[in-house]
């Protein structure tokens, strides 16, 4: 089969592989019928990160038929559309009975697909566990919106989740790329009150406002902690979610959140090794109250059955996330590279590999 391997740091290869083998005795082989590129995989492609195995294949952004299913595979048959979550925890780990989902194994152990499994960008591709894993595809969702739903949805809704929303609290969400924006969707489900928006680019401004953003403010203005702070009466905001930005933007969410009951989510990538920066003064030296989490979106079949019935039910409509089509295997190196470039207009591209 044709797949697009990593092979070094900033390479991507096309190379004839290999299909992988059906894993009895849950498991399932699947063909890509719509892609989408994902920041993850700029980071791991450009971001100086090495392969992690022989013929790296990347890519867990995926709509898929079903080629073929193991012996006790019971929900799913060759044929059906299926989404494929980006995250993919091991629901039989111990771990899992202690809710620990995503790290259960080991560390990251949720994230397998295009990591430490050959991931989507190939003709086929395998799971091991049908069951668990794979969503169908609701007919009344289109493959924009149910490609949406794998990780950007997921992801936002996370970081949402984690940063403790009470109805009517103020949240800053930085970063409005797909991710902040799908946090800022998941905010105001969730009952925000005011919700501050951090980012440039006009399309994901226009849509930040159309998710339910109140205020935008640019992070080339100036510290971003000042702008929140002064547009606070200097008391800062109840929850922070971090879904975009560099090193420095940490430490700017310790400043803005409030004391005593702020809450910080990061679902944000923090590339390279080092250290983030951890203000000791706004931190109240260490005695603030400012509570901070770090997630890995949550993924497996009934957390994708849920984004999806938030499209379904009419709650949130990811649709417009998806400003770039391609048709073609061929072309997820181009998207990929749109997705690196991060062009004005763009935000998210999908790769329609079979007509649907
Ligand atoms: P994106 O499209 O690149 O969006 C990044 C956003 O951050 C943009 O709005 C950008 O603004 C803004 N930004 C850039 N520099 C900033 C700064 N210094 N201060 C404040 N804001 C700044 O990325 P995405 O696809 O939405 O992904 C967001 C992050 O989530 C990435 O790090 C990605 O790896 C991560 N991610 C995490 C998970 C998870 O499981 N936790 C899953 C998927 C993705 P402008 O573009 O307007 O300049
Ligand atoms: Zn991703």
């Amino acid at each position: 089969m044709k797949a697009l391997v990593f092979s070094e740091p900033g390479k991507l290869q096309w190379r004839d592989l290999l299909p992988p083998q059906l894993q009895e005795p849950f498991g399932a082989l699947l063909s890509p019928v719509a892609l989408s590129p994902c920041t993850s995989d700029v980071h791991t492609v450009f971001g100086g990160s090495v392969p992690k195995q022989e013929n790296h294949i990347l890519g867990h952004e995926c709509i898929a038929r079903v080629v073929k299913v193991a012996s006790q595979v019971v929900d799913f048959k060759p044929g059906d559309l299926v989404a494929v979550p980006a995250i993919t925890p091991n629901w039989r780990a111990v771990a899992i009975q202690e809710g620990n989902d995503r790290h259960a194994d080991d560390h990251f152990s949720g994230h397998r697909l295009g990591r430490t499994w050959p991931g989507t960008f190939a003709e086929y591709f395998a799971i091991p566990d049908a069951d668990t894993t794979l969503v169908h595809v609701p007919a009344s969702l289109t493959l924009e919106q149910a490609l949406m739903c794998v990780d950007v949805m997921t992801t936002g809704f996370t970081g949402a989740e984690y940063a403790e929303i009470k109805t009517g609290d103020s949240v800053c969400v930085i970063g409005i790329g797909a991710i902040g924006l799908m946090a800022i969707a998941g905010a105001s489900c969730l009952g925000a009150g005011r919700i501050i928006a951090v980012g440039t680019r006009p399309c994901c401004c226009e849509l930040a406002r159309h998710y339910g953003a109140n205020d935008i403010i640019s992070y080339k203005n100036g510290d971003i902690a000042e702008q929140v702070l002064s547009r606070t009466h200097g008391i800062g905001v109840d929850s922070v979610i971090i879904a975009g930005g560099n090193d420095g933007v940490f430490a700017q969410a310790v400043d803005m959140v409030r004391y005593g009951i702020g809450t910080i989510s990061n679902v944000n990538y923090y590339g390279g090794n080092g250290m983030l920066a951890f203000p000791k003064f706004s931190s109240g030296r260490g005695m603030a109250g400012k509570t901070i989490h770090m997630e890995l979106a949550k993924g497996g079949r009934a957390r994708i059955e849920r984004m999806m019935r938030m499209v379904e039910y009419g709650r949130v409509d990811p649709q417009p996330l998806v400003t770039h089509r391609f048709q073609g295997l061929n072309e997820i190196r181009t998207a990929l590279e749109m997705m690196r470039e991060k062009a004005d207009n763009f935000i998210k591209s999908m790769v329609l590999v079979e007509n649907v």
